[in-house]
């Protein structure tokens, strides 16, 4: 951390300053010029609120030369994070699609989604029972029975499962059939919820909030590391802005930033950002052409009669076809398709 005196900063300021910091257990190297002083704080000190230095007389200004989140930093790391869902490697040189209804519907919904998507090349199941919404008069969806739906259809295609856990009450209840467990982005900063987490031997995927920057995404990458889960996959599902032709607006510069900035893998949801259809392909392959490790997108049997989220699903051959174009744009940035199900269908 570096303290900036202001230019009429008295020595009795300046020294009520390196004080304060000594007692925080800093150590302080102090460079006066002739009409400033720098003070460098040297430490890292969990608990400390550098707000309490900015408040001090004679303070111009304060700023961090780490960053607020330690675990989930690239800093001091070489090798990026490659999460192993119980064999599949997600990070690293390849690209995982996740794909799954908005809802779990019916068994023969899932039954037909999860031998299309295997078939197709789609390594990861997202099989969401509820839906955290901004309205309650939106879909909120049914819990009775559905999660004992997906294990055996998935298992079926060979595929891991995702299912998006609402909250803290429901975390062994899910954990028994989910691989990874998801984060929507309404919980990003359901801070119980993250801590929970932490104790968890599942996987995390940790959406960003609709308003979160990307110092606040990481800082609850932070809460589930810090608490002991290291296995943490992000999503960038879009984010809030002025612009109403989209539902929300897709940040794909901040996979490439977060890459920078942490050495988590990071997914792209094009369903949720866009909320239509006919943007899904696009941006999925853009997601991949700037970095992501993985799409995560929706797909429904019958868009037109879903439950919940139709205009933002592909059907079937749209999600054939996005396996295809994603895999081109994977090899021609020298990655690759991880391709599960047990089955090739690709062509
Ligand atoms: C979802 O991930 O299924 C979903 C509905 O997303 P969001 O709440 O982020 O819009
Ligand atoms: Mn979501």
């Amino acid at each position: 951390m570096v303290v900036i005196m202001k230019r009429d900063a008295s020595q009795e300021e300046i020294e009520a300053v390196i004080a304060n910091l000594s007692a925080f257990g800093f150590n302080i190297h102090r460079s006066s010029g002739v009409n400033q002083t720098v003070l460098g704080a040297i430490g890292v000190k969990p608990g400390f609120d550098h707000r309490i230095i900015r408040g001090l007389k004679g303070v111009a200004d304060v700023k961090r030369v780490t960053e607020a989140y330690k675990l989930a930093s690239r800093a001091g790391r070489d090798a990026s994070t490659i999460v192993d869902v119980g064999g599949l490697q997600i990070g690293g040189r390849s690209i995982t699609v996740m794909v799954g209804p908005c809802s779990v519907e019916s068994e023969e919904q899932i039954k037909a989604t999860t031998a299309h998507v295997a078939s197709h090349g789609a390594s990861l199941f997202r099989g969401n029972i509820l839906k955290p919404r901004t309205s309650f008069y939106e879909f909120y969806g049914v819990e009775e029975g559905r999660l004992e739906l997906i294990r055996p259809a998935a298992d079926d295609g060979d595929l891991k499962v995702a299912i998006e856990i609402t909250d803290v009450t429901r975390l062994d209840m899910m954990s028994e059939y989910a691989d990874i467990l998801q984060v929507g982005a309404r919980n990003m900063q359901n801070f119980e919820l993250l801590r929970a987490l932490g104790t968890s031997s599942k996987p995390v995927l940790l959406e960003r909030g609709l308003s979160a920057t990307v110092e606040e995404w990481l800082m609850s990458a932070e809460y589930i590391m810090r608490c002991g889960n290291t296995q943490i996959i992000l999503c960038e599902r879009g984010i809030r802005t002025f612009e109403s032709a989209t539902r929300y607006t897709l940040d794909l510069s901040a996979v490439s930033v977060v890459k920078a900035k942490s050495h988590l893998p990071v997914f792209v949801d094009p369903c949720r950002s866009t909320g239509m259809r006919n943007n899904i392909i696009p941006l999925a392959r853009a997601a991949v052409a700037v970095g992501a490790d993985g799409i995560m997108v929706d797909v429904h049997h019958d868009p037109a009669n879903a439950s919940g989220a139709g205009l933002s699903a592909l059907n079937f051959d749209q999600f054939a076809e996005l396996i295809i174009q994603v895999r081109d744009v994977a090899e021609a940035v020298g990655r690759s398709l991880s391709v599960g199900g047990g089955t090739n269908g690709l062509h």
